[in-house]
C-alpha cells in the first residue's frame, strides 16, 4: 500500500532522448518516493515548442516504460495547462506582485542580464513579458534533502522573475509552481542543475499562496573534465529500451549505492524491487558524479 501523503515526480522536457543525468533524476526521485512509501507521477514538460524535438515525448515515455518506472497517476502535458497558468499569471498580477515588463535583453546587458527596475515603458504594438518583482534584499533559505542549507540571495543574484516571456511562452518557473501544486507533490527530486531555481520557486509559491514541497538536489554528472553532462548536447542519450539494465546499473552506482546489491538481478522488475529493497538515501552524495568513475560505459 502507497502511503497517499507523499508524492514525487520526474518532470523531463522533450527536447531530445533521455540522458544520463535523466536517467539519475527518474530513478532517484521513483527511489526516494517509493522508499517513503508514496506515489511517483510523471509529468510531461513540453512548455517550449521551438527547443522540443518531434517524437521525443513518446521516446522517453517508451524508454521510462522500458526501465520499469511507470506513473501512478495520470501523466500531465504542460502543453494543455494555459488555463492554469493563465489564472495564477493574473492573480500575481492583481495583487501586485507581477508586472508587466517591455525591457528587451539589449537594455538589461549592462546589469549583466538581471532585472531590478524598468529601463523601458510600455511599447505599442509589442506584447510585454510578466515577471514576478522580487525586492533587493529579498532572502530564501531552505534545506535540501541531500544539498542541506541552501540560501539565495534572489534579489541580488536573480532580479525580478520572468513568468510569461515576450513570445508569449510560459516561463518554466511558473509552469512548474503551478503544477507541483495542482498534483499534490509532497517532494521534489531532481538534479542539482535546478538548486539555483528553487529560491526563486519558493517566492513563487508563496505569492501564489501555495504550499513548499520538500526539495532534493541529486548530484550533477560531469564529464572526465568536470564539465556538466546532463544537458549538453554530448551528453550520452541513455535510452536503449533493449538493454535498460546496465544503465540502471550505472544509475544506481552514480547514487552512491552498493553494486552488490543488483549484481544477481537478470530483469527489470527484480533490479527495481532489489534496489528499493537495499536504497539507503544517506548514502546519495552530494557532489558531482564523473561519468567515467561508475565503471558502465553507456553507448551513445
Ligand atoms: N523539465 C525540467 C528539465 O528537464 C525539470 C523540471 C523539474 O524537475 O523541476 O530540466
Amino acid at each position: 500500500p502507497r502511503n497517499p501523503v507523499r508524492r514525487g515526480r520526474f518532470a523531463p522536457s522533450p527536447t531530445g532522448p533521455l540522458h544520463p543525468g535523466s536517467l539519475l533524476a527518474a530513478f532517484g526521485s521513483w527511489l526516494l518516493a517509493r522508499h517513503a512509501g508514496g506515489e511517483w507521477w510523471i509529468r510531461v514538460e513540453d512548455l517550449d515548442p521551438p527547443r522540443e524535438q518531434p517524437g521525443a515525448i513518446e521516446r522517453q515515455l517508451r524508454t521510462l516504460q522500458a526501465f520499469g518506472f511507470e506513473s501512478d497517476g495520470p501523466i500531465l502535458y504542460q502543453s494543455a495547462r494555459d488555463a492554469a497558468y493563465r489564472d495564477a499569471l493574473g492573480r500575481l498580477l492583481a495583487s501586485g506582485a507581477a508586472f508587466e515588463c517591455w525591457c528587451s535583453r539589449a537594455d538589461l546587458a549592462d546589469n549583466g542580464g538581471l532585472h531590478h527596475a524598468c529601463v523601458t515603458g510600455p511599447q505599442a504594438g509589442r506584447t510585454p513579458a510578466v515577471r514576478l518583482r522580487v525586492p533587493q534584499g529579498q532572502v530564501v533559505a531552505f534545506d535540501d534533502a541531500i544539498q542541506g542549507r541552501v540560501t539565495q540571495d534572489v534579489g541580488r543574484e536573480v532580479g525580478d522573475v520572468v513568468l510569461r516571456r515576450a513570445d508569449g511562452f510560459w516561463a518554466y518557473q511558473l509552469a512548474v509552481v503551478v503544477d507541483d501544486a495542482a498534483q499534490g507533490i509532497t517532494d521534489v527530486v531532481r538534479g542539482a542543475d535546478l538548486l539555483d531555481s528553487t529560491p526563486r520557486q519558493i517566492l513563487l509559491q508563496r505569492a501564489l499562496g501555495l504550499p513548499t514541497p520538500d526539495y532534493a538536489h541529486l548530484p550533477l554528472i560531469v564529464d572526465a573534465d568536470g564539465r556538466k553532462l546532463s544537458k549538453s548536447m554530448d551528453a550520452a542519450p541513455i535510452d536503449d529500451a533493449a538493454a535498460p539494465l546496465p544503465a540502471l546499473r550505472w544509475a544506481w552506482r552514480a547514487l552512491g549505492q552498493d553494486p552488490a546489491a543488483l549484481e544477481a538481478c537478470t530483469d527489470v522488475a527484480g533490479t527495481l524491487a532489489a534496489a528499493l529493497a537495499g536504497f539507503s538515501p544517506s548514502r546519495v552524495p552530494s557532489e558531482s558524479v564523473a561519468m567515467h568513475n561508475t565503471g558502465v560505459a553507456i553507448a551513445p
